[in-house]
């Protein structure tokens, strides 16, 4: 079995679709192939979600006829036969009608909601590849996606689930089915949090202990900085499965932060490829090591800077503990930390508790807190071990550095900037690193 993976911007239009279906049918075995919802209809979903919330009808019922017109008119481009039309179109009105039903209740959740353009889209989707002689059966995520930690979701329950859903629908060559969704533990529908559906097709490659995963996107693979900031990018043949977590988590849009840990042990590679360029290589991430030396630069937002000053506690034992504490008591990850004689900085990027945390940091001394920085993650295999490295820091000459992480593993620099500085550090970088190669470039 395979798992394929189809992004916003591939099902974004009749004649990407079309591209889908084209590599679809070109791959021989079994496939289940999961879909975004069509490129910006997730966000239209949060914004009705919103103008519900403010009482705003008139957004609301504008925003809804956008969407419901949106999607009739991908039916009426991508199916031919007029049955299969009326048929398409009466099974999407009925799902649209749950959508304003959902709306008028004051109870549902903004994931109830947000989580219909995949719905929408893999109907439609579905019954399209169906007419084009790509029989398949569409299956409802919500019927298998039990996740109820998305940081550490357990297989086995996904897999247990999956498989009795296989066992109860017609068998087929391909599956359908919508990413993003997930149900959590008091059985209420969720999210994978945005851009989730990369994740969901790790998640179903591993509970089906998948070949191979494909994440087909709008970009010719991983590139080796970010595209939108920096000119002259080049995309990565290899990553390994580190590497490519890394890179994920610290920023890069491409794939979802989780996205590599459910393949990672079981060894299942994942490959990125580029719909609308289906022949060029794309980029494998699997566990092979092709080289050592630098590899790529992403950059993560929305980094919050948290300094604790104190000229007493610091150095004696159980001090870091008692801090630590205070951020595993709120849930909170920390991703950086720097320590000097008096005092420790640390980041984080989830500030929903911050409030708490710093009412509990209060005691230990005097509290700064920097919002609006970003990690910029400097990623390849031993990318520490090279003799030029210091050569980095020449970075500090035309730019504030706020804190510099070396050494935590051999596979990462992290430095932390002030979000406002982030494209002139990625430019700076990727000038010193891929065009003047200070360091080993693989
Ligand atoms: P999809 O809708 O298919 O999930 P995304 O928009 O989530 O696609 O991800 C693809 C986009 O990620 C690319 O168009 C590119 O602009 C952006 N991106 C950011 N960093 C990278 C990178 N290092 N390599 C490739 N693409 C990147
Ligand atoms: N449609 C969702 C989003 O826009 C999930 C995804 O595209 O991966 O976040
Ligand atoms: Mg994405």
């Amino acid at each position: 079995m395979k798992v394929l993976k189809f992004g916003g911007t591939s099902v974004g239009s009749s004649e990407s679709i079309r591209n889908v279906k084209n590599i679809i049918r070109a791959q021989k075995g079994r496939k289940i192939v999961v879909v975004s919802a069509m490129s910006g209809v997730t966000n239209k979903l949060v914004e009705i979600f919103s103008a519900v919330n403010e009482g705003n009808s008139e957004v609301v019922d504008a925003l809804l006829l956008e969407l419901k017109l949106k999607h009739l008119q991908l039916i009426e481009e991508l199916i031919i036969s007029s049955e299969t039309k009326r048929m398409t179109e009466a099974q999407f009105l009925e799902l649209y009608e749950q959508l304003e039903e959902s709306l008028g209740n004051t109870a549902v959740s903004e994931a109830a909601v947000v989580t219909f353009g995949e719905s929408f889209l893999s109907l439609i989707f579905s019954q399209f590849l169906e007419e084009e002689g790509v029989s398949n059966t569409l299956l409802d995520a919500k019927n298998f996606m039990h996740v109820s930690n998305v940081e550490n979701p357990e297989i086995e329950t996904v897999q247990k689930h999956l498989k009795s859903t296989l066992q109860r629908e017609v068998t087929n060559e391909v599956y359908v089915t919508q990413g993003f969704v997930r149900i959590d533990r008091n059985k209420n529908i969720s999210t994978l949090k945005r851009g989730g559906s990369d994740y969901t097709a790790t998640i179903i490659g591993a509970a089906v202990n998948a070949k191979e995963v494909q994440i087909w996107t709008d970009i010719d693979g991983f590139h080796n900085n970010d595209p939108r900031f920096v000119e002259s990018t080049t995309a990565l043949t290899h990553l390994s499965f580190e590497e490519a977590a890394e890179l994920a988590y610290f920023g890069a849009k491409i794939l979802h932060p989780q996205t590599v840990s459910p393949v990672k042990d079981r060894n299942i590679p994942i490959y990125l490829k580029n719909t609308f360029t289906p022949a060029a290589p794309g980029t494998c991430i699997s566990s092979e090591a092709h080289g050592s030396g630098l590899k790529a630069i992403s950059a993560k937002d929305g980094i919050t800077a948290i300094k604790i000053k104190s000229n007493r506690m610091l150095m004696a034992h159980g001090f870091l503990k008692k801090i630590f504490d205070v951020f595993d008591k709120h849930e909170t990850a920390i991703d950086m930390i720097t320590t000097s004689e008096i005092a420790i900085s640390l980041t984080i990027d989830d500030t929903r508790n911050l409030d708490k945390i710093l009412y509990e940091l209060d005691e230990y001394g005097e509290i700064t807190v920097d919002s609006d920085h970003s990690i910029i993650c400097v990623v390849g295999e031993g990318v520490i071990n090279d003799h030029e490295t210091f050569r980095l820091f020449e970075l500090l000459n035309d730019l504030p550095v706020r804190m510099i992480s070396y050494g935590g593993s051999s596979n990462n620099i992290s430095l932390l900037v002030d979000t406002q500085n982030k494209v002139q550090a990625l430019q700076l970088l990727h000038q010193k690193l891929f065009e003047d190669k200070i360091l080993k470039v693989t």
